[in-house]
């Protein structure tokens, strides 16, 4: 019997602080190398919307407080999901190692799938850039398309174009909310990308250029 050696598939973490457009970069590289997007940020939301304890103290640390969740939390998270993955197809990680604690968590998580992580994709932007960016941030409820524009543009577009949907801003997008978000990613997730650089792993992006000039910028260096 012939063994088929399939190559194994690569696997991506992108980081970036609140604005650098992580969700559109995800869009793309999941299109373009066909990989499985995890968003651990958008599961955790899902979580605090859930009517139970741990949906509460979910809503309460991430909504209200505005920290990080707990690292168990996020090697349970992770795991649940990568079970689902077939193991062909490779992983774009979203929003995960945002502390040095965590990088243990998340390539245990991954080894346990026989996977490794190949490259970090750091999405750089200011903090102003950041606010300015985000203020302005409305997602349609359904599809998650995201829209920019001022409450009065947004209220005279109507519903989403893609697929009908309301839009609205997610309910830690106010500017203080991102300036609390982006002081937590300078505190603790600037040491993790300082950890991947050391390895050689680290592509860093200049995020504040067009969604288009980013996404070929990344594709260069991949
Ligand atoms: P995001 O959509 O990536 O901005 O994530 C939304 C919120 O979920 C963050 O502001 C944090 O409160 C929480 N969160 C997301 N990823 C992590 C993580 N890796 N560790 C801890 N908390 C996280």
């Amino acid at each position: 019997m012939v063994k088929m050696n399939h190559p194994k598939p690569k696997n991506y973490v992108l980081l970036g602080p609140p604005g650098s457009g992580k969700s559109t970069q995800a869009k793309l590289l999941k299109i373009k190398h066909d990989l499985a997007h995890i968003e651990i940020g958008s599961e955790l939301r899902r979580l605090a919307e859930s009517d139970t304890e741990l949906g509460r103290t979910v809503h309460e640390i991430i909504n209200i407080r505005k920290e990080l969740v707990p690292d168990g939390l996020i090697d349970d998270v992770l795991g649940q999901v990568l079970k689902t993955i077939p193991h062909l197809i490779g992983v774009l990680l979203d929003g995960a190692p945002r502390k040095l604690s965590q990088i243990k968590e998340v390539e245990h998580a991954f080894s346990l799938h026989d996977r490794v992580i190949d490259r970090i994709i750091f999405l750089d932007i200011s903090e102003q850039v950041a606010i300015e960016r985000i203020s302005t941030r409305w997602l349609c409820q359904e599809c998650k398309a995201p829209y920019i524009g001022s409450r009065e543009i947004i209220e005279n577009l109507g519903p989403c174009s893609v697929c009908g949907g309301a839009l609205s801003q997610r309910t830690d997008d106010t500017p203080e909310g991102v300036a609390k978000r982006y002081q937590v990613f300078t505190d603790e997730t600037r040491p993790v990308i300082e950890h991947y650089e050391k390895k050689n792993k680290l592509i860093r992006i200049n995020a504040e250029l067009d969604p288009e000039e980013i996404a070929s910028l990344i594709e260069q260096s991949l």
